[in-house]
């Protein structure tokens, strides 16, 4: 399934706030472009937990499915090093949960996410 995109409207929305942050930002930093890369790069980061959730919860998730997919690949059945895999979510906005997760080598994700994008 795809994933849910904005509107004309609400992608105004968007970028309306995205202009908003970065005068917001750069009001803050008062010109350190020092700062300024401290503020961005903290905002970036907790957002991007937001989406994605943090790296230790998801670094815990790919060891359970791991260990459930018998540490093989949900994509071509290959055995896969936990090192060398990836959480693929089957709805991005569901987020990380074993329910909606299967692990996968970074390159069958990759050839997924290639077949999503042109689907
Ligand atoms: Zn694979």
């Amino acid at each position: 399934m795809s994933n849910r995109t904005l509107t004309a409207t609400e992608l105004k929305q968007a970028n309306s706030l995205l202009a908003e942050t970065r005068l917001r930002l750069q009001d803050l930093s008062g010109g350190d472009p020092e700062l300024l890369f401290a503020f961005r790069r903290k905002i970036y980061k907790e957002l991007t937990y937001d989406e994605r959730g943090k790296p230790t919860e998801r670094a815990k998730l790919k060891a359970v499915k791991h260990a459930l997919q018998g540490g093989r690949c949900a994509e071509c059945g290959d055995e896969m090093p936990l090192r060398y895999s990836e959480l693929d979510r089957k709805r991005a906005a569901d987020g990380y949960s074993p329910e909606n997760t299967e692990l996968v080598h970074a390159s069958c994700h990759q050839t997924r996410q290639a077949l999503k994008n042109y689907a």
